[in-house]
Parts: structure tokens; C-alpha cells; sequence
């Protein structure tokens, strides 16, 4: 059976990604970065997401010398011109602080009308081997920006963003029915016919 591993401390990812995999039909033992502690975490100096999920998965496939799976995301107001982005993480200065990013970014839309509120949360998921063959697909999950945040799931911006088709916010949602339409369920099920292709 093929080791994968993928660049996350995140359990719940693991989970996520194991579970796409397997109803694919597809048995590798995916594991997640924390199986291998020493390795330090890349510094993210890309500047779209898939530069970023792609540095992530080189660093680790060459760390392990085992296939590796990196995903970087985050939120595109179009307002904004697809703001915070890559700094979703840290728009409000101090990297994770989901509160005050979230906080910022409603007092810049204050003045926007709810024709104007569009965005989406975009992922990209990268594979990358040992001998550095690449690849990298991508997912988005459209939907407007609320006024103020409503719901208690979720991280991050998911108070605020109402999927198209939706009148809950993703923090309403359950993980469930959120991982089935999300950016990075989207871009792990686009990921499925690459491992299929490069790992058999
Ligand atoms: P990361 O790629 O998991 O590090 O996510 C970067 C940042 O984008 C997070 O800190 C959040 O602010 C935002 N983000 C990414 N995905 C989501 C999501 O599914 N819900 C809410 N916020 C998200």
C-alpha cells in the first residue's frame, strides 16, 4: 500500500480526505504530517494559493520521500479584487486570529449592498512525488457576504458566508453538508483521478 501524506496538523482534513479517497476506491495509507514531527513547516511565500500548496507538497514529499498532498485556501471578496486571499489568515495583522479578520472585513464592506457582496472561498489542493512531479487542481465555494456573522461551526470567515442556493451561513451548516460543497471537498474530489493516474 502507497503512503501519502498530507501537509496538515488538522485531524478533521485527514479524515475528510481518507474518507473522498476511499469511496473512490483508492487504499493508501494517507497519514498526516504530524506522523513525521521533526519536519518544520514551510514558510508560505507564494503568491496565488496553488504556489503555496505546491511549495507545502514538495517540501514534504522531499522531507519523507513519500508521495505528498498540500492544500492552501481562503476567502476572495470580488469588491475587494479577490482580498484577503492568500492573507486570509492574517488580514487583521496577527496570523489565526479568525475574530478580528472577520471583524475587519465587515467594517470594509460596510458601505457594499447585497447586490455587491459576491465571494468565494477557493482551495488548491497539490500532489507532488519525491522525484517533483507536480500537480495541482483546484475548487470554490461562490456565495455573499452577511452584514454580521451568524452561526456558531465552522473557523474562520464561515459566519459570514452564505453558500448560492443557501439562506444559512457555512457556521449553520453541519461539517456534512459543508464538506459536500466546499472548496476543499471540491478540490480533494478533484484530486481522486490524479493519485488514480500518478500512484495507481
Ligand atoms: P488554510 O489554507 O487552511 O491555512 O486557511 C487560510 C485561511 O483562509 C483560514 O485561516 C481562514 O481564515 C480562511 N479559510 C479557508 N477555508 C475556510 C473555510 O472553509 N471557512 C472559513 N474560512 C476559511
Amino acid at each position: 500500500m502507497t503512503r501519502l501524506i498530507l501537509a496538515t496538523r488538522n485531524t478533521h482534513k485527514v479524515t475528510e480526505l481518507r474518507a473522498i479517497l476511499a469511496a473512490a476506491g483508492l487504499d493508501h495509507d494517507l497519514v498526516g504530517a504530524d506522523t513525521y514531527p521533526d519536519i518544520p513547516d514551510v514558510k508560505e511565500t507564494g503568491v496565488t494559493f496553488a504556489e503555496n500548496a505546491l511549495l507545502k507538497a514538495h517540501a514534504l514529499a522531499q522531507a519523507t520521500g513519500h508521495p505528498a498532498i498540500a492544500d492552501d485556501s481562503g476567502l476572495c471578496v470580488d469588491v475587494l479584487g479577490g482580498a484577503p486571499g492568500i492573507f486570509s489568515a492574517r488580514w487583521a495583522g496577527t496570523h489565526g486570529d479568525d475574530r478580528a479578520n472577520l471583524d475587519l472585513l465587515l467594517a470594509q464592506l460596510a458601505d457594499i449592498d447585497d447586490t455587491h457582496r459576491g465571494a468565494h472561498f477557493a482551495c488548491a489542493a497539490a500532489l507532488a512525488l519525491p522525484d517533483g512531479t507536480e500537480r495541482v487542481v483546484e475548487g470554490r465555494l461562490r456565495g455573499v457576504l452577511r452584514h454580521a456573522p451568524s452561526g456558531t461551526g465552522g473557523f474562520g470567515y464561515d459566519p459570514i458566508l452564505q453558500p448560492e442556493g443557501e439562506t444559512r451561513t457555512c457556521a449553520e451548516m453541519t461539517p456534512e453538508e459543508k464538506n459536500a460543497i466546499s472548496h476543499r471537498g471540491e478540490a480533494f474530489r478533484a484530486l481522486v483521478p490524479v493519485v488514480g493516474e500518478l500512484l495507481g
